[in-house]
């Protein structure tokens, strides 16, 4: 059986797991460096790998796996790649972009070989294969071809193999790509659900954000073969960002002229203003403004900055 594990074992109580610590790692295929001086401690339970295409977000997994040479000191929970890769490949499970099954093999077939391969012998991998399918929710198509599945179903398969020797961390690559709204909903449940139900923690490589957002609780952001941000989400927005949205009844121009004329920026929005403040100021000075030109305030909230403001700002970096 797949280990199953409650929510409160995998939770993390304390400090994330530390899962990758990179110091200066370069990579190259033959003069293009595709990772450049990578230096960064990579900590959480779900980490989404943002960048765009080419910014070598599968590079970087694949060194990590062992299976590229590169340049530099790594560890993966605290194995490493360049000299143990097969401990680390014991302790990590990866579904790969492209398509990785042999064709004529059904799902058991495939992962009861998937299995085999990580050294089980073979009354357990059977086991084991099953247990991956019935987590991927496969087991009414197990029995069929592979070769005839759906993307949909192939992208699962790929899933259970990457789990079938359970693994304390998963490499998801793209693993929503090509999928329409109800396989990729699918899929994003299933990932959603891996550290409760399998205890592993995922490294999820996408340049999708609404994946991400969903899915993460640490981001790491990859251009051109540097990272460029390494942190939670919310580090990513900034939180500590000195922007509110004031929702007024009525006077919201005359609350905005007294707020510029105190060295605010204000936007005007539908019924209300994205207010950001001077360095140094709080809401009180809001406030204060509201109460002296007589509006009333009916919210006041942080303005969360959209994810993709702040990717692309951290692309800027
Ligand atoms: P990502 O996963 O972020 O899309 P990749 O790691 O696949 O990026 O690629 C990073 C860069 O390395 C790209 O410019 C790509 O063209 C190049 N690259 C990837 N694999 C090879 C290879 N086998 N030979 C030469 N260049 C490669």
């Amino acid at each position: 059986m797949g280990r199953e594990v409650t929510a409160e074992d995998a939770g993390g109580s304390g400090q994330p797991p530390t899962l990758l610590e990179l110091d200066g790692v370069n990579k190259r295929y033959g003069s293009f460096e595709a990772l450049k001086d990578v230096t960064a401690t990579v900590r959480g339970r779900v980490i989404g790998l943002l960048g765009p295409n080419g910014a070598g977000k599968s590079t970087l997994l694949k060194s990590m796996l062992g299976l590229l040479h590169f340049e530099g000191t790594a560890r993966v929970l605290g194995f490493d790649p360049r000299v143990e890769p097969f401990r680390v490949r014991d302790a990590v499970g990866y579904m790969p972009e492209s398509d990785s099954y042999l064709p004529s093999m059904t799902a058991v077939e495939l992962c009861t070989y998937a299995a085999q391969l990580s050294g089980l012998p073979k009354s357990a991998a059977i086991q084991r294969a099953h247990a991956a399918l019935y987590f991927a929710n496969l087991e009414d198509k197990r029995y069929l071809p592979v070769e005839g599945y759906s993307t949909g179903l192939k992208q699962r398969v790929k899933l259970a193999q990457a789990l079938v020797h359970d693994p304390d961390l998963l490499f998801l690559d793209e693993p929503t790509n090509g999928l329409d709204p109800v396989a990729r909903e699918e899929m994003l449940r299933l990932i959603e659900s891996l550290p409760a139900r399998r205890g592993c923690s995922v490294i999820l490589s996408t340049h999708l954000l609404p994946d991400v957002e969903r899915l993460c609780d640490h981001v790491v952001v990859m251009q051109q073969g540097r990272i460029v941000f390494s942190g939670t989400i919310a580090e990513l927005r900034g939180t500590e960002s000195l922007r509110y949205e004031v929702r007024v009844k009525a006077g919201g121009e005359r609350l905005a002229a007294r707020l510029e004329e105190r060295g605010c920026t204000v936007e005007r929005i539908p019924d209300g203003l994205v207010v950001t403040l001077p360095e140094g100021a709080g809401t009180e000075l809001l406030l204060k403004e509201a109460i002296a030109a007589e509006v009333q305030v009916r919210h006041l909230a942080p303005r969360r900055i959209a994810l993709e403001d702040a990717f692309l700002e951290a692309l800027k970096s």
